[in-house]
């Protein structure tokens, strides 16, 4: 196994106050939530912003037990973009899955901003949902009968932002799409549509970004672009996880690399991270 690659460099609480829930869940909720997206994020501490210790996930089919992860362990530091990278099967999903809390593992712990998933009650899951982690899918999961700006306002409604005017058009602009606000999603194309999603992924604010694939629909060069894009929100002090192809891994700060559920390697590319935009594929 490769040594682990780039640290923490960037740090900060980054979860957002809810303005609806004022005193619940203060520990998801430090950083004052408004101007995220143009205020730089403040010095903290170099704890990871995930932990993974010995985390399973196994399934059963029947008689049959499916082990999609086995025994895990992983620290991601704040502002890393890391590519998760694995053949179809290999559990790239199911890590994200967990990590975002959508899933609970069979064994082990998961650490994420400070909040121990695992011995969260389930409304404290429902707010690091909507506070922690945003999700990024191949097939963009937008709702065909919303316009873009109505896609992303849903977003923030269901972060608990809807007060804040101008959020979602402004960073509908930020993503290129300042004159597609109106657009529904059958009048943009794969790379528009999948900045939509992006779109309403950072206008929450949430300080992990998880994206499942995120080019897999993608032509090359609208995926050089898509990728570009994410990888600028780690400037902006967002973690980055992407799963997807080898090539995209050169881009990376760090490489994970998953076979059969387990960890096989972790690490920065061979020869160091290169600029997105001389990727080929
Ligand atoms: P990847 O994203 O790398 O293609 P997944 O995380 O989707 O891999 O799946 C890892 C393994 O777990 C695969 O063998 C898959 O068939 C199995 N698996 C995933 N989800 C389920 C499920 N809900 N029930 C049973 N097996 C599953
Ligand atoms: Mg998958």
């Amino acid at each position: 196994m490769r040594e682990i690659g780039a640290q923490a460099r960037v740090s900060a609480t980054l979860i957002p106050p809810n303005p609806d829930e004022r005193g619940a869940g203060a520990d998801l909720r430090a950083a004052p939530r408004s101007g995220a997206l143009t205020q730089p994020f403040a010095a903290g501490t170099a704890e990871p912003l995930i932990e993974l210790r010995g985390v399973s996930r196994e399934y059963l089919l029947g008689s049959t037990r499916v082990t999609a992860l086995k025994d895990v362990d992983l620290r991601i530091g704040r502002s890393e973009f890391v590519v998760v990278l694995g053949p179809s099967g290999s559990g790239k999903t199911t890590l994200l899955n967990l990590v975002g809390a959508l899933d609970t593992p069979s064994a082990g712990s998961i650490v994420v901003a400070g909040r121990e998933l695992g011995s969260a009650s389930r409304g404290e899951l429902a707010r690091f949902r909507r506070h922690a982690v945003s999700f990024i899918f191949q097939t963009f999961n937008l709702f065909p009968g919303l316009t873009a700006l109505e896609n992303v306002q849903f977003g923030l409604d269901v972060a608990g932002r809807r007060t804040e005017r101008g959020l979602a058009a402004e960073t509908l602009r930020r993503v290129g799409l300042g004159a597609r606000l109106a657009h529904f999603p059958h009048e943009l194309s794969g790379g528009e549509q999948q900045r939509v999603a992006i779109a309403r992924a950072l206008a929450t604010g949430n300080p992990v970004l998880l994206a499942d694939e995120p080019t897999g629909e993608l032509d090359f060069v609208t995926g050089i672009e898509i990728l570009e894009l994410l990888h600028a929100q780690v400037g902006r002090g967002a973690t980055v996880v992407v799963t997807h192809n080898r090539e995209i891994a050169r881009a990376a700060d760090r490489v994970i690399e998953l076979s059969n559920g387990r960890v096989i390697a972790d690490g920065s590319p061979p020869g160091g991270p290169v600029a997105v935009k001389t990727l080929h594929w």
